[in-house]
């Protein structure tokens, strides 16, 4: 039987230039081969014109390039397009590209399903298969950015991990893909236009603070009522509203990064007076922004968004407060491609 090869992704460029050294070659051969494998995205070793053929067939024998493919493309009527993407053992994930006027955003997964029970949302029925790998994470951009180029004319200009997924329950590798995101030797893109959307684990946004990192961070908040926040996001009650809050509090003071909280409004379940005064209450804990989101119906109707009076007292009372509100429609819905839809369908 054929041992299993590793993924020579998996390996830091450090690791990689002691491979070759322990091989009898230069170090500076790791560099090439770490070029290739990053900002050149080969899928084949024989793709790596610069290396000999001798050392090719050496890395083939004892590595393999994991990579994704595409395994089908959807487009929208609104230019939106969806990947189905093909992980190396069959799992199917799922990431969007949005072309809007001035920029082309890559929705990408961090996880195959989701360990989260958000009732609203069609990947939580998949439950967590497993996490994606930092190249894994990094092709999606890599595809969606050839994608821009193709079908718009323009390279991706912002990410944000809204796809499948909770990212920060699969942190050391979503932030092993950012690395590779920024670093020159990957794509180059500035961490100011990425941005991390989390449905709000305290821990692991403490950590990103002491970190340090430069993107932006989102949490999908959708209310500042705990009881209502648990019934609509079961796991609230693990991980409640004061932890969260201390937590963001902790983000801002080390970051200076304002947060955004991303929020839909649902009849009967957030739409009343005292929701908004709850959420104005939330949003004086640190300097911050609300991005009120458009439902996309996944189900038979338990979820509804809420009418437009609703939606105007929101803005109102949150620009009373001198709380910045944007509105937001969603796109690609005709292809299952807004947020909470993917949930493999196609
Ligand atoms: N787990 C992360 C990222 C994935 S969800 C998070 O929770 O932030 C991306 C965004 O889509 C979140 O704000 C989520 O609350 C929202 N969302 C989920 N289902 C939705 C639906 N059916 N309609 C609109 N937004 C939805």
């Amino acid at each position: 039987m054929e041992t299993k090869k590793k993924d020579i992704r998996a390996l830091t460029k450090e690791q990689l230039r002691e491979f070759f050294v322990q091989q009898g070659d230069k170090a500076f051969r790791g560099n090439q081969v770490y070029e290739w494998l990053w900002s050149k995205s080969a899928h084949h070793f024989d793709d790596m014109t610069n290396i000999s053929k001798q050392t090719r067939d050496m890395l083939d024998a004892n590595f393999v390039i994991n990579h994704i493919e595409v395994d089908a493309m959807q487009k929208s009527s609104d230019g939106t397009i969806k990947n189905a993407v093909r992980l190396h053992d069959g799992l199917i994930v799922e990431s969007v590209l949005i072309p809007a006027k001035n920029r082309t955003t890559a929705c990408v997964s961090s996880q195959v399903g989701c360990s989260l029970d958000c009732k609203f949302c069609a990947t939580a029925r998949l439950k967590r298969m497993r996490n994606l790998n930092p190249d894994e994470i990094y092709d999606q951009v890599v595809a969606i950015d050839q994608e821009s180029r193709l079908y718009h004319d323009r390279p991706l200009s912002n990410i944000v991990f809204m796809g499948m997924g909770e990212p920060l329950m699969n942190y050391n590798n979503v932030l092993k893909a950012i690395d590779k995101i920024t670093s020159p030797e990957g794509l180059g893109m500035s961490p100011k236009r990425i941005v991390v959307s989390t449905s709000g684990v305290p821990k692991m946004i403490k950590k990103m603070a002491d970190e340090e990192v430069k993107f932006k961070l989102a949490v999908s908040l959708h209310s500042a009522i705990d009881e209502v926040r648990t019934s609509i996001m079961p796991f609230n009650a693990t991980f409640p509203l004061s932890d969260l809050r201390e937590s963001l509090q902790y983000w801002y003071a080390k970051t200076k990064n304002r947060i955004t909280y991303e929020y839909v409004v649902w009849k009967g379940i957030n739409d009343k007076r005292k929701d908004v005064d709850a959420l104005v209450e939330f949003c004086k804990f640190a300097p911050s922004k609300v991005n009120l989101i458009e439902y996309n119906p996944i189900d038979d109707g338990e979820f509804q968004q809420a009418n437009n009076e609703a939606l105007d007292m929101y803005v109102n009372v949150l620009e009373k407060n001198n709380i910045t509100v944007t509105v937001r429609r969603s796109r690609g819905k005709d292809i299952d491609a807004a947020c909470g839809q993917l949930a493999n369908k196609a």
